[in-house]
């Protein structure tokens, strides 16, 4: 089937003619009427919204949604725009689906950023996802071009972005463009936990890739906005979003654990490095002081020779030839000192 025939097919499934809101959200049911819808066990967890543009209903089923999140979801279903001006719960129910919605996706974001830090990016393998990662969005990218319910969406998207915009515009002229100050600046005052003081105090504190740390950091203030309007909507925070402010401060260990273990092995090479060397340097001092004391016993044993020398020279210089009886000399003198030159006695 040729461009423009799916084009206008997905237009005739699209409904013509049904409002744009409509249009928008619905298409994927008309695209495919044989998909199964899902049937909850509990009825309740059905909710039925209007169009606020053409009124059509509208069935939700929040049994997808954990369970303390459907109470924020059916009233952000069933809330209209206007009650968004009129009425702080639903102000809050709508400002918390969006950041609900931003804080899932910089959790994915961090998730992956913390499982690359373990990819050493020469790794062959990691190389070789990369490469693949970037085909993948390449490919999706060309196929995105070129798909006629991603042009009818982008349209749709912008007809409806359009529309909303003036919706807005005349509620504002009519409740003020901040109908909830008080609600507002709580969560304006809502502050992104500090991680790095975590560590900010130990050798290894540079070593803690600070990337991941900053981004963990902005999804825990998207969580904690979120705690700032349950509070506001249900007077009570969801087990869930305590849930997921918890495991950013167990990621955020996590990352500096990591910090910790590079700073580990950097400080273990050096310490490895630090005893090579210095085994080296006692080998060279053992082996210079061998040098030395040789060359100190050699000159000792000189020094001794010569001593011994002089000595003789000293006594036969002195006292002439030893070997004869001197004037005046007793026979025992003369006995006495050849044996002392000698070593025994005259014959
Ligand atoms: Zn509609």
């Amino acid at each position: 089937m040729n461009y423009a025939a799916r084009l206008s097919k997905i237009e005739r499934l699209a409904g013509k003619g049904a409002c744009q809101l409509c249009r928008l959200f619905k298409r994927h049911i008309w695209l495919d009427r044989a998909k199964p819808q899902p049937k909850p066990e509990d009825s309740a967890l059905i909710i039925t919204a209007r169009c606020e543009m053409c009124g059509a209903t509208e069935k939700h089923d929040l049994s997808g949604y954990p369970t303390d999140l459907r109470e924020m979801m059916r009233l952000y279903c069933t809330s209209t725009l206007e009650d968004t001006y009129t009425n702080q719960r639903a102000w809050a129910a709508q400002h918390w689906l969006s950041y609900w919605l931003a804080a899932r996706l910089e959790q994915r974001k961090v998730t992956s950023e913390i499982r690359n830090l373990y990819d050493s990016p020469q790794s062959p393998h990691a190389q070789q996802r990369a490469y693949a990662r970037q085909q993948k969005a390449r490919e999706r990218e060309q196929a995105l071009a070129k798909d006629p319910d991603v042009k009818l969406y982008n349209k749709l998207m912008g007809e409806v972005q359009a529309l909303n915009e003036r919706r807005h515009k005349r509620l504002e002229r009519q409740y003020g463009e901040n109908p909830f100050p008080e609600l507002k600046a709580r969560l304006d005052a809502v502050q992104s936990p500090d991680y790095r003081d975590l560590s900010k105090d130990e050798p290894y504190a540079h070593d803690v890739p600070f990337s991941p740390m900053y981004d963990l950091e902005r999804e825990a203030l998207l969580w904690l906005k979120c705690v700032e309007l349950e509070k506001a909507t249900m007077g009570d925070v969801t087990a869930h979003t305590t849930g997921k402010i918890a495991d950013c401060e167990r990621r955020a260990q996590e990352v500096i654990a990591f910090g910790r273990a590079k700073y580990e092995a950097r400080e273990d090479k050096r310490r490895q490095e630090e005893a090579r060397r210095q085994a080296e340097l006692e080998e060279r001092r053992r082996v210079e002081e061998e040098a030395r004391q040789r060359a100190e016993e050699e000159a000792a044993r000189k020094r001794a020779e010569e001593e011994r020398t002089n000595f003789i020279l000293r006594t036969l210089g002195g006292q002439g030839n030893h070997d004869e009886r001197r004037p005046g000399e007793s026979f025992s003198e003369y006995r006495m000192r050849y044996y002392r030159t000698h070593g025994r006695w005259p014959s």
